[in-house]
């Protein structure tokens, strides 16, 4: 088997280790002998959609999002399709607000590619902190590290998972990400797959199944390491949310 990865505008979407989301697909997939090639698009470059199993789209400033957003035009019909035919994407920060209708800036309203009915806000106070969000689509939570001024709103959209620690897609610490097809969008740096086995291989399975068909399976792999540094983020956060809750109720 074979896995072709497409890396868009890594040259401007590339904030707080993304790229180690890159380095983590092409190990798990390594570590199982299938082969992976990545395809990067720099700015000014079209994409072939034809040739990608799943699509990366990382995190970026308002004004590294701006020049995406003219590339974007280019290529949204071809990315549109690719994801209505079930083609994998995984999208974070950034990428995800450019999958929505538009992000409204301070002053500039940046247009998305409309894949998703959602849309996202500036506000003034960035949120920037850990993350921890428990999802219906893993049995292990999800951790990371977000920081963006734009606030998302998904509709009925199935969201993530439910924030446990931190503040999600609008800030008020209830939804985190989004999930559509075989599409990921979530605030979730970190790097979010090294951090996050269970959801690079999610990502993997679905790009594998649709090209090979639905038995594909993925190789069991030992994730002693991972999932240790996993729940020692979740056991820290669990505990300051305890301390937090105590001292709101002495003071209540
Ligand atoms: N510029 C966007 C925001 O601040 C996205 C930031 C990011 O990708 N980390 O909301």
């Amino acid at each position: 088997m074979k896995l072709n990865l497409v890396h868009l505008y890594p040259d401007l979407l590339n904030l707080y280790g993304d790229r180690g989301n890159i380095m983590c697909i092409k190990k798990r997939l390594e570590w199982r002998g299938i082969e992976c090639e990545v395809k990067e698009v720099l700015h000014g470059e079209y994409v072939n959609t034809d040739e990608a199993d799943l699509i990366f789209l990382g995190g970026g400033s308002d004004r590294e999002q701006e020049i995406v957003c003219e590339e974007l035009k280019k290529n949204k019909k071809a990315l549109i399709d690719y994801v209505e035919n079930d083609g994998a994407m995984l999208a974070i920060c950034g990428g995800y607000q450019l999958l929505g209708n538009y992000y409204q800036t301070k002053d500039k309203k940046i247009e998305g590619l409309g894949i998703l009915d959602i849309y996202t806000q500036w506000e003034e106070e960035r949120l920037v902190r850990n993350i921890i969000v428990n999802s219906d689509l893993f049995e292990t939570p999800v951790v990371g590290y977000e920081n963006h001024s734009g606030r998302t709103y998904i509709g009925s959209y199935k969201p993530l998972g439910k924030v446990f620690f931190g503040l999600g897609n609008t800030g008020r610490g209830d939804f985190e990400g989004v999930v559509y097809k075989n599409i990921i969008g979530t605030y979730i740096h970190g790097p979010l797959l090294p951090k996050n086995p269970q959801v690079c291989d999610y990502m993997l399975l679905k790009a594998l199944r649709k090209k090979y068909g639905e038995d594909v399976e993925l190789e069991k792999l030992d994730d002693e390491i991972e999932l240790m540094a996993n729940k020692c983020i979740v056991d820290r956060y669990s505990e300051e949310k305890n301390r937090v809750a105590e001292a709101i109720k002495r003071r209540i």
